[in-house]
């Protein structure tokens, strides 16, 4: 017999259809964080673990809770809180894929900016796990229609990001209405004073695990250019008509200067959408979709809005300006070179953030590479343009439609191929579904005119 790689999830105290699960999914063997966190949390132990989105520390607390989970018993097991409603999605949608290997395990999303109702109706239905934002879990809370009392994991995500948000009054709040008896895990990116403060208040001697985040940084090649204030701007329509990458985050520190690049890159004929931290629950979606069904090259974020955000393969992130804590640095550019591929980190700095550059420096233990800024010649005589764009489709969930509704309409009744159309994401109210820009106009005038599920729709080409 031979013995199992420290790295292999069959190293581990977890079911066959569990491990058939994983192997289906594809994770091979462990992530750093997860064979580092898995043997104590499947011990039953409290956990703080430092851990960056990206780094599969979501499988890491999903798996502890499944283990700790009775499906038999109608009752909430499980509370997941998260800082934003991205993260809550992202994090229901990795646990319904490792809990295939159990049947009819329930899992539900409770966060801010969704009506209650709907809330209300499917807690009524019975929920073995409960994944959502602190705000409104407390709304459930004291509302009667949450009850923690069979409650036996508990799990805080990206808990600095979320006493960053003022949360730490609300999360006290549910903790003190868990069982005590219950197992603790916290995971998050940077140790700010308030994680010790949750930590000595709501969990048992709790074990400490930590992986490099120098690891993947490794794999991030970093460009930096001197810049002045006057420059700064349009330095990133040069970097993007050089670089030309498919999908870029652009970081700003402020939200004018957010409001300010979209309109010079807009006006560069450059496909950019920003979000800000004020936007509606409704059109930060609508960004969101956009950018990541391809139909936008450039988001453009300040931190506090691209929190919890998590789009796989972004070809590059541009910093427009130097962030003055360097840790925010290290979970910027972590965005591009995920999942072992490499990644592209564009960097602009005047003069008076050379201070802010030390920081980063120090923090990652290596000298910054400057280039000349003029080297940036454009790669090709094309614009960048974006291979999809978005049709917004009137009509969602409420009216019963479903990706496959959308999809047959073009495909089958008017004949498009399967390739042509790109993500579809079907909202509460509203669809977006991404096809080739080249034939955009088209498709919308002839959904128009015809039918999805029997029934005529409006429908509109989202233009910038
Ligand atoms: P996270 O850091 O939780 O956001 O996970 C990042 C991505 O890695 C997700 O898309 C996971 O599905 C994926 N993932 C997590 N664990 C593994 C693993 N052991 N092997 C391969 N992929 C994984």
């Amino acid at each position: 017999m031979t013995s199992a790689s420290p790295t292999a999830f069959s190293a581990l105290p977890l079911s066959p259809a569990m491990l058939s699960n994983l192997e289906q999914l594809g994770y091979t063997a462990m992530t750093p964080i997860q064979a580092a966190a898995l043997p104590p949390a499947l011990l039953g132990k409290d956990l703080i673990a430092q851990a960056q989105t990206g780094s599969g520390k979501t499988a890491a607390f999903a798996l502890a809770l499944l283990a700790n989970l009775n499906p038999r018993r109608f009752a909430v097991q499980s509370l997941v809180l998260c800082p934003t409603r991205e993260l809550a999605d992202q994090v229901t949608t990795e646990i319904r894929r490792l809990a295939r290997a159990e049947d009819n395990i329930k899992v539900v999303t409770l966060c801010g900016g969704v009506p209650l109702r709907g809330q209300l109706a499917t807690l009524e239905h019975g929920a073995h796990i409960v994944v959502g934002t602190p705000g409104r879990v407390m709304d459930h809370l004291e509302r009667g229609s949450l009850q923690l009392e069979a409650l036996n994991t508990l799990v805080l995500d990206e808990a600095d990001r979320m006493l960053d948000m003022g949360f730490f009054d609300d999360i006290a709040k549910v903790a003190r209405q868990c069982p005590p008896a219950r197992q603790t895990l916290l995971f998050s990116a940077t140790y700010p004073e308030g994680i010790a403060k949750l930590s000595a208040q709501f969990m048992r001697e709790p074990v400490s695990v930590k992986v490099e985040t120098q690891h993947s940084a490794a794999r991030i090649e970093q460009r930096w250019y001197e810049v002045t204030d006057t420059q700064r701007l349009d330095t990133v329509g040069r970097l993007l008509a050089h670089f030309r990458p498919a999908s870029t985050i652009a970081f700003c520190n402020t939200k004018a200067q957010c409001r300010d690049l979209v309109a010079v890159l807009q006006a560069q004929g450059i496909s950019a959408l920003a979000l800000f931290g004020e936007l509606e629950q409704r059109e930060r979606d609508q960004v969101l979709v956009r950018f990541a069904n391809r139909s936008c090259s450039v988001l453009v974020a300040t931190d506090v809005a691209a929190r919890g955000l998590d789009i796989a393969s972004l070809a590059a992130v541009i910093n427009v300006d130097v962030t003055p804590d360097p840790e925010v640095h290290v979970h910027r550019i972590g965005r591009t070179g995920r999942a072992g591929e490499s990644g592209l980190a564009l960097n602009l700095a005047s003069l008076d953030e050379m201070g802010s550059v030390g920081k980063i420096e120090h923090l990652q233990g290596r000298e910054s590479t400057w280039y000349p800024l003029a080297g940036l010649e454009p790669a090709s005589g094309e614009p960048l343009v974006p291979p999809m764009a978005t049709l917004h489709i009137q009509g969602g969930r409420k009216e019963k439609i479903r990706p496959g509704d959308v999809l047959g309409a073009l495909t089958a009744d008017l004949g498009y191929t399967r390739e042509q159309v790109g993500k579809i994401n079907v909202n509460e109210w509203s669809t977006y579904v991404a096809v080739e820009r080249g034939i955009a106009q088209q498709v919308a005038s002839r959904l128009n005119a015809g039918r999805i599920k029997g029934k005529s729709v409006k429908v509109r080409v989202l233009e910038d």
